[in-house]
């Protein structure tokens, strides 16, 4: 983790030139755009709080824009993040971002104390394993408690689900076509581990494992959903909340998740 020190390669100024290189970099994050990714993070961040999905200052979204990546910083109360506070990413780094490796910057906060979200190298999966353009990490109640429904057999879990007409939602891998009502909707569930970074190896094979996931659950933690587009993230995210909400119902209510017979 210590080697994590956003000052010690920030090389964005170098790249920007035009002589005025502290306003350019700045200009990264400073848009009238209300879709403009450092915007789009503080806005879905705040909804996102208010559906209980990032409460306590965990769960987030990363937005990858062209050759950018835009992220939250780690530890911050959701509903009030700024785009000023936002990191910006070169996507082509020096070293993939592997927990506590050392990262590159094009742009960094200039208030004191933020550093890039622990998720990082989490949303690094999302973006090469499946070309991604967004991940969201929630920490919603109705993913816990799924993944607590659902214990490990011979060190695998994973959720299942068909018959339901929000699979319609979902995309083949978060960002292939999207899935009919007649297929069944499989998401891998990893176990937890103390620090949030040391589940990106995790995560990493249970995408290679189940390569029409559009999503990683992790136990009694929460979940990484992605997509093609920050908008098929979000959409992806709030059909899998509800499939999520609602199996936890059924599994309660004695009812099997699969074969449409109940
Ligand atoms: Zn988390």
């Amino acid at each position: 983790m210590a080697a994590t020190r956003p000052e010690a390669s920030l090389v964005g100024a170098v790249s920007m030139g035009n002589g005025n290189a502290v306003e350019d970099v700045e200009q990264l994050v400073r848009s009238d755009d209300p879709e403009h990714p450092a915007n789009l993070i503080c806005e879905l961040c705040r909804d996102f709080y208010k559906l209980g999905w990032v409460t306590g200052t965990g769960g987030g979204i990363s937005i990858r824009h062209g050759d950018h990546v835009y992220l939250a910083p780690s530890g911050v109360q959701k509903e009030r993040i700024h785009p000023s506070h936002i990191f910006v990413l070169p996507f082509a780094q020096t070293a993939v971002p592997k927990p506590g490796s050392q990262r590159d910057f094009l742009r960094i906060p200039t208030k004191k104390g933020l550093k890039e979200s622990a998720c990082t190298p989490l949303f690094w999966n999302a973006f090469t394993m499946r070309d991604a353009k967004a991940c969201i990490h929630t920490h919603s109640q109705h993913a816990v408690m799924l993944t607590l429904l659902h214990p490990a057999k011979d060190g695998q879990a994973s959720f299942r689900i068909s018959h339901q007409e929000m699979i319609k939602g979902i995309r083949i891998g978060g960002v292939g076509k999207t899935l009919s009502y007649h297929d069944t909707l499989e998401i891998p569930i990893i176990e937890n581990t103390a620090d949030e970074e040391d589940l990106t190896e995790g995560m990493a094979e249970a995408m290679a494992k189940y390569p029409d996931a559009p999503a990683v659950l992790v136990r009694r933690h929460g979940v990484y959903i992605w997509g093609g587009s920050w908008e098929q993230a979000k959409t992806q995210a709030e059909c899998l909340d509800y499939l999520f909400e609602i199996a936890v119902k059924m599994r309660l209510a004695g009812l099997p998740l699969e074969g449409g017979d109940a």
